[in-house]
């Protein structure tokens, strides 16, 4: 076995460290951390208010080390990798003063790429693993081949509304009794969150939780 078994090298500062299931060194990863300020974010789209738990407020310029650690995430985060981040991101969800049922189902965040390798999916797999909760890879993103007439004229986030849908295996399903768990990597402008949330109405209720909150410049 080689070094790179037992050492990694920081990707934001390069120092090695023991560790296996990290990016970032020791200081780096608590220098992320830092910035985990806010535990619940508002986002109003189409003048609808969304609520979103989220570990970390990142402002691409600023915050180097959680911009490498982001962006290494989606070439190579491993099972331990995103099993770390579901347990930072359930310890955050429960410190809110939320109601919490087990009747609860995890969708994660629609992809155009097959479920099994996106980077959503699998954080919402490590997720329903630990928390026990059944995970639905229910939607899917249509591609941009929606008709000109229906992209003009609107805004950037009522356009995203219109190109979420339900993949087909699960067009029958039905979420009316049950709270619905949004998984994401990184909100942006929330539309996404919003149009899958559309997507599988009606449910009983439902959370949005992710890893980053990007900041809007
Ligand atoms: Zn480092």
């Amino acid at each position: 076995m080689g070094i790179s078994h037992y050492f990694r090298c920081c990707l934001n500062c390069g120092s090695l460290f023991p560790l296996k299931n990290r990016f970032l060194c020791r200081l780096c990863w608590a220098q992320a951390l830092t910035d985990q300020a806010k535990k619940r974010v508002r986002r109003q789209i189409n003048r609808k208010n969304y609520e979103a738990v989220v570990l970390w407020d990142w402002v691409p310029d600023k915050n180097n080390a959680l911009s490498s650690y982001l962006s290494a995430l989606k070439g190579w985060g491993g099972p331990e990798e995103w099993e770390a981040l579901a347990r930072l991101l359930i310890q955050q969800r429960f410190k809110l003063s939320l109601e919490w049922t087990q009747q609860s189902i995890i969708v994660p965040a629609p992809s155009v790429r097959k479920p099994k390798e996106d980077h959503a999916f699998q954080l919402a797999l490590a997720i329903g693993k630990i928390l026990d909760i059944q995970v639905l890879p229910a939607l899917e993103k249509c591609s941009f081949s929606l008709r000109k007439e229906h992209q003009r004229g609107r805004s950037k986030s009522q356009r995203e509304l219109l190109q979420v849908k339900k993949r087909e295996n699960f067009s029958q399903l039905y979420l009316q009794d049950y709270k619905v768990i949004f998984v994401d990597d990184v909100l942006t402008t929330g539309g996404t969150a919003a149009a899958s949330l559309g997507a599988l109405s009606p449910m009983k209720s439902h959370e949005i939780w992710c890893l980053a909150q990007r900041a809007l410049l």
